[in-house]
């Protein structure tokens, strides 16, 4: 196909190619201003732009330029409504066009496989059509502003610990259905201009040079035609992942530029390759250029802004239990207790930081409501030290009021980029705090703020449950205008509350501390495994109560879908989300019981009535059949669910489907575990049934006990196996540093050094140093680790010298680029 950008190209040498397909730094890519390619800025994030002004980092560290920081992805899909993400997705883009932004970072569409992966609340869902669907959403509301969505992190990103290095093992239909759809939709139907490569590795190929991945699926099945950047300093292979159509390595280095023009000096990549990626690159750059910065507004309503961010947090919040304490009794007491009032927990911790434009705080705005209130207490310390004051007054407090609400939650460092959760739990002292409540005989409400799911052993204490996740900068207000009854929930879950973590499937191998991650449990994430294995779960998927009753009727079903009649029974208005599952008992395809198809909210006026329809999609019905290696449709009967939740079903039909004809995959009897739902017992032989090829070995590659060669995928903790004592004191006392530190109670400090150092692979130190540490000078450091310390040092000192003349004469040649054209 011709370029569109062939002339431009061909006025560029090649040197000043390759210099375009790595950043000019932490941001931004390079300019050349002397043919008029102007350089592109990439922020972060999902939930809020994060445009660092001055100090750059990928953690969140640094403090940005003021932006509405709206409910984060996890809390977003508890709303079930693209419409409200496509609004939150226009005001995000319109932000980040404002601040000059070309792509914006985000949204985060990797499917829950685990409830402790430390990055949840940036995650939409344990569902990917759900998941895709709300991700679409935020990108055509991002890219209405011409500038760049970049959904990320693609794919299987689903574990923080060792991410720069951990090989997701998965068969190809889990990885097709499971993790790859929500993605497919970001792309088909958001059209996506850009996409961030994750990354970890996906069956032993990282993700950013993984032909199956990026060619063969992104650009020929699905037709993708945009950008792919590199996960930040997840550049492993800059000649593959070129070859991959990777055209954007960030941050910059120096390295990936010359290795690339050396494999084509040397004949082992084609120009042409080099010239493809520029064409796109070019396209997204004056694109979003033109289309976007050049055309933004000055300046962004933060009013309007912040307003619907509160309007986002109130779709959002779902109720769990409501024994009819809620809305609030305004004649009666009211006693607000806990941490969270004070300071709300509203956003999670890494690259997805936002640096608010201003912030709700329950305490200060209690005031405003008509509520009859005794007063508020602190009640406990959110990291969970026990502190006796703040617990007598809260119950002295208590003792006055007839009903307590009590706000609990997980704090700021325990749901961070980096990291996984240990457990599931809230602090002891959360717990204790809701026992003595109760013991003082009180009406109990509880507002629960945290990104993902907890365990609530609590929970028949208590007499109603708001669960608000991540809401944002106007959560407090919002959640507030629930209690008082001024607004009626209409959340639902997007994801299942388990009763206790060990009852999730693939909580026997997560974290894996090994090379690899399996995902022996293939199909069994949330509620699919649930259902499959009949376990009881506290709250199920799709679940959200509401302060109005409905009533479902009327279930018609043909080729093209479904319609039925909901109608409000209850005297106040309120939104219902209807949801649609398929599922087929005789397949000899395994299953779970059902699956999401569709879904849709509904608002009803009290007593109001509405004809609802939803149309059937080209995944309705399909499988992904690997003897075939393509999508296939199973003829049979197949059962239509259509309810107020997955385990709430309230009409039922059939309808038949003729099938595409393809042979089952494989003969069900060989895979009787995976067949009957029993997830958790998998054995080695019917998991390589399930990938088609023996188990990858895991285990760290020791030449002798405890010992092992160093090279650039070695991570800073597992230097403790190197040869000489110098790699094995660094890789010792780095994590014997973070665990001092947690015991001295700065676990902010600690998990920024787990998060920046303690899994970074070697190459990190390189990839993040913007051109500091050159690849050639971290061999040398290598052989130090690898116990040539003399030789190592000669070599790491000789290269440093050889870069520091080069840098000079680099700077002179930048300086050159960048002349404006005569
Ligand atoms: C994260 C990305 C983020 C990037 C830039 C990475 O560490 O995984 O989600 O966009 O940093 O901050």
């Amino acid at each position: 196909m011709a370029r569109k950008y062939q002339d431009l190209i061909n006025q560029l040498s090649l040197k000043e190619k390759a210099s375009l397909i790595s950043g000019k730094d932490f941001w931004q890519t390079v300019n050349i201003d002397r043919v008029n390619i102007p350089s592109a800025f990439l922020s972060d994030g999902p939930h809020g732009v994060r445009r660092q002004a001055a100090a750059a980092d990928h953690l969140g560290l640094n403090a940005s330029i003021p932006a509405t920081c709206y409910p984060t992805a996890a809390t977003m899909a508890n709303s079930w409504d693209e419409k409200l993400g496509e609004g939150l997705g226009e005001r995000l883009g319109q932000e980040a066009a404002v601040q000059k932004v070309n792509i914006l970072l985000g949204p985060g569409t990797n499917t829950k496989r685990n409830p402790l992966c430390g990055r949840n609340f940036e995650y939409f869902s344990e569902d990917p059509y759900l998941a895709g669907k709300m991700a679409a959403g935020y990108i055509r509301g991002i890219q209405s502003n011409g500038i760049s969505a970049c959904v990320k992190h693609f794919a299987c990103n689903n574990q923080e610990e060792n991410r720069m290095t951990l090989d997701s093992v998965l068969d190809e239909r889990t990885f097709r259905e499971l993790y790859l759809t929500a993605f497919e939709i970001a792309v088909k139907e958001g059209k996506t201009k850009s996409i961030m490569s994750a990354y970890n590795l996906i069956n032993g190929v990282y993700a950013n040079e993984n032909e199956h991945l990026l060619v063969d699926i992104l650009r020929k099945e699905w037709g993708y035609d945009g950008l792919v950047v590199t996960d930040w300093g997840g550049n492993n292979d800059g000649v593959l992942s070129l070859k991959c159509g990777n055209q954007l390595e960030m941050p910059g280095t120096p390295d990936r530029p010359e290795e690339v023009i050396k494999a084509i000096e040397n004949g082992e990549l084609d120009e042409s390759v080099l010239d493809d990626c520029l064409d796109k690159l070019l396209e997204t750059v004056f694109d979003t250029m033109e289309n976007g910065v050049n055309k933004a507004p000055e300046k962004f309503d933060v009013e309007e802004h912040h307003e619907y961010a509160k309007k986002c947090a109130e779709e959002s919040a779902v109720l769990l239990k409501n024994n009819g304490v809620l809305p609030l009794n305004k004649e009666e007491k009211v006693a607000f207790i806990g941490d969270f009032l004070y300071l709300p927990r509203y956003q999670g911790a890494g690259s997805s930081i936002v640096n608010p434009t201003k912030l709700d705080n329950t305490v200060d705005i209690l005031k405003n409501t008509d509520l009859n209130i005794v007063g508020s207490a602190r009640g406990f310390n959110r990291y969970g030290k026990k502190n006796k004051k703040l617990f007598k007054e809260a119950i002295e407090l208590a003792k006055q009021a007839d009903t307590v609400v009590l706000y609990l939650g997980l704090d700021e460092v325990t749901e961070a980029e980096g990291l996984d959760r240990q457990n599931m739990y809230l602090e002891n002292n959360q717990i204790e705090l809701v026992k003595a409540v109760k013991e003082l005989n009180k009406k109990i409400v509880v507002v629960l703020s945290c990104g993902s799911a907890v365990e609530i052993p609590f929970i028949f204490d208590i007499d109603g449950l708001l669960h608000c996740y991540l809401n944002g900068q106007a959560g407090a207000e919002a959640t507030l205008r629930i209690l008082e009854g001024k607004v009626n929930p209409s959340g639902k879950l997007s994801e299942t509350l388990p009763i206790k973590y060990e009852d999730v499937a693939s909580s026997d191998n997560f974290p894996s501390h090994t090379r690899t991650i399996e995902y022996r449990e293939a199909y069994g994430v949330g509620y699919r495994y649930f259902e499959k294995a009949d376990i009881e779960v506290r709250f199920p998927f799709g679940f959200g109560l509401s302060y109005t009753k409905f009533e479902y009727s009327n279930l018609k079903v043909n080729e093209n879908g479904v319609s039925f009649e909901i109608k409000n029974i209850g005297d106040v208005d309120g939104k219902e989300v209807a949801q649609l599952y398929v599922g087929l008992k005789s397949s000899e395809v395994i299953r779970p019981v059902k699956e999401l198809k569709g879904f849709t909210k509904v608002f009803l006026k009290a007593g109001e009535s509405k004809k609802v329809e939803i149309a059937f999609d080209d995944k309705t019905f399909r499988y992904f059949n690997t003897k075939t290696n393509k999508w296939e449709i199973e003829k049979g009967v197949y059962d239509i669910y259509v309810g107020a939740s997955s385990d709430d079903i309230r009409l039922f039909g059939t309808v038949e489907q003729a099938g595409t004809g393809a042979e089952a995959p494989y003969d069900i009897a060989d895979l009787p575990h995976y067949a009957d739902g029993r997830l958790r017992k998998i054995s080695n032989e019917e998991f390589e049934k399930l990938l088609g090829h023996p188990i990858p070995d895991g285990s760290l590659p020791f030449y002798k006990k405890n010992r092992m060669v160093i090279d650039y995928n070695t991570t800073f903790s597992e230097l403790r196996y190197s040869k000489r004592w110098i790699g094995r004191l660094v890789g010792k006392a780095i994590p014997w540093f973070t665990r001092v530190l947690r015991k001295m109670g700065n676990r902010v400090l600690a998990n920024t050094l787990v998060m920046g150092v303690v899994h970074q692979p070697m190459r990190g130190m390189s990839r993040f140093s913007g051109g500091g540490l050159r690849m050639s000078q971290l061999d040398g450091l290598i052989m130090i680790f690898n116990g040539h310390f003399w030789k190592g040092l000669h070599h790491f000192m000789k290269e440093g010298r050889k870069y520091k003349k080069l840098a000079k004469a680099e700077k002179k040649a930048r300086k050159e680029l960048e002349q404006p054209k005569q």
